[in-house]
């Protein structure tokens, strides 16, 4: 079942019972108060009378005349009068009753011996609703007479009757308008979630392009936006993800190709040995490549994983950095780059010797690697409070500002750095990232076109302490 439809039974039924509650309360009140008022109006029928009664010492009985000339009003009461002797016998009665017969009932009697007056309802002639009052006129303690106030009730019964009808028709009326309404209210309330509904399945079927148009910023709205930007990192992830696939075929194809052709072109006709030779290096050197790529790519995916371990031991880093300057002279010697130590503080930091000394060295291998020959690379090794500060700059090929951002993205090797170094993996520098957040660092660039870059790793003297966990 829909929420819509739901929401307009919810509604519908919660109305109902308002109604019901309504209605009910209003027969109640509406009933009560037209009782009320017969009674009180019989009561000042019955003074009136009473003291008319006495002033013509229960002479000629002008009882009816007397009263209407008085109170005029009584006269469209549609009121009864009677009187009855101590004994409960009939002496007089208004024209208006003509000879029907309403005796004093026992209750009445015997109320009005002791002073009381009494309120009846009984059905005259055994259909007619009426209401009497028994009001005693009495001189001292002695009773002289039952004065006898009646009227039909009749009138109030249909008025009531007519409420119930109102009622029962205008109250289905009410709850079916209503429903109507919530219904209608709820359809353009939930219609921006049948819009997500739909969207959502456009995506499902593959589109991710889709997006909900909204400018609500109530719940809806803001829901419709966490979906859009979710459905935007989602995009951005397999694009991501894509580029990855189509980057690594493209990486491992075109050293498979050059064996391949190598290969092909050496088997054509009979060779010289040394022909072989050349040719079956040169392969090697491809799978070299081929199997530093695969060796690379297992790394990353083994970090994203979790499978990784950092060792946390202490590492003498100047001392490491020293060996890495004698590897980078060794490196530079066949382009003549000269590389100089400029600081080498005595600094120990907490993390994993080896994974480190592949960090500096990549670092430093990038800087040979793109920088023109005899040009010169910086070592720095620096304490910065508490962090320790290691700086690789050279006077090479330099990169964009555009280029910075992207080169610690997989596979990404800028045009520049392509045409100048043939080897490259393009995963060197994101396993330095990572490498650097794994000792809880990080690693920044600054680099002009031509004129050189400075890569800086920074990271704590001191691993952050974990919190105890009681
Ligand atoms: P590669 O094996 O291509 O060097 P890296 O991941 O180490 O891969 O580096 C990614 C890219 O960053 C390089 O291809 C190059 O475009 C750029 N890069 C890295 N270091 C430098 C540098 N010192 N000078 C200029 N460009 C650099």
């Amino acid at each position: 079942m829909s929420i819509r439809v739901r929401l307009t039974i919810w509604y519908g039924s919660a109305l109902v019972l308002i109604m019901l509650l309504f209605a009910s309360s209003l027969y109640v009140v509406m009933s009560q108060t037209l009782h009320d008022q017969i009674d009180h109006s019989l009561e000042e029928a019955a003074i009136a009378a009473a003291r008319t009664l006495e002033e013509h010492r229960f002479g000629p009985f002008l009882l009816m005349e007397d009263l209407t000339q008085s109170f005029p009003e009584l006269a469209l009461l549609d009121k009864f009068f009677q009187i009855f002797g101590p004994g409960g016998q009939i002496t007089l009665q208004s024209a208006n009753i003509q000879t029907h017969n309403v005796p004093l009932s026992q209750v009445a009697l015997q109320a009005a011996l002791t002073g009381q007056e009494t309120f009846e309802s009984v059905r005259f002639q055994g259909a007619i609703p009426i209401r009497l009052l028994s009001y005693p006129i009495r001189r001292g303690e002695t009773l002289l007479n039952i004065l006898r106030v009646g009227t039909s009730l009749h009138p109030a019964e249909e008025m009531l009757h007519r409420l119930v009808i109102v009622l029962f028709i205008a109250s289905p009326l009410a709850v079916a308008i209503s429903m109507l309404g919530g219904w209608f209210l709820a359809g353009r309330a939930l219609r921006p979630v049948d819009m997500m509904t739909l969207t959502a399945q456009r995506i499902a079927a593959g589109d991710l392009t889709q997006r909900i148009h909204t400018t609500s910023t109530d719940e809806i709205g803001r829901l419709a936006s966490t979906f859009n930007d979710m459905i935007s990192r989602l995009q951005a992830s397999i694009r991501q993800i894509r580029q990855f696939s189509a980057d690594a075929s493209h990486e491992l194809r075109t050293p498979l190709t050059i064996i391949k052709g190598e290969a092909e072109l050496a088997i054509r006709k009979t060779r010289t040995p040394e022909v072989y030779r050349d040719v079956l290096t040169s392969n090697l050197e491809e799978i070299d490549r081929m199997s530093r790529i695969v060796d690379e790519l297992l790394f990353l995916s083994r970090a994203d994983l979790g499978e990784i371990k950092i060792e946390r031991e202490t590492v003498q880093l100047d001392v490491l950095v020293q060996d890495i300057h004698q590897q980078a002279s060794i490196l530079g010697q066949g382009r003549q780059i000269n590389t100089c130590l400029v600081e080498n503080e005595p600094i120990q930091i907490q993390g994993d010797e080896w994974r480190l000394r592949e960090l500096l060295l990549n670092i430093v291998d990038n800087a040979i690697k793109y920088s023109p020959p005899h040009g010169t690379v910086e070592l720095r090794l620096i304490r910065n409070e508490s962090m320790v500060q290691f700086s690789v700059t050279d006077h090479g090929i330099g990169m964009t500002p555009d280029e910075q951002s992207h080169i610690f993205d997989r596979f990404y090797r800028t045009n520049n750095a392509r045409a100048y170094a043939q080897q490259g993996t393009g995963l060197g520098l994101p396993i330095c990232k990572w490498i650097v957040e794994a000792h809880h660092g990080h690693i920044q660039v600054d680099s002009l076109v031509d004129q050189g870059s400075c890569f800086t790793i920074i990271l704590p003297l001191l691993p952050p302490t974990k919190p105890v966990k009681s």
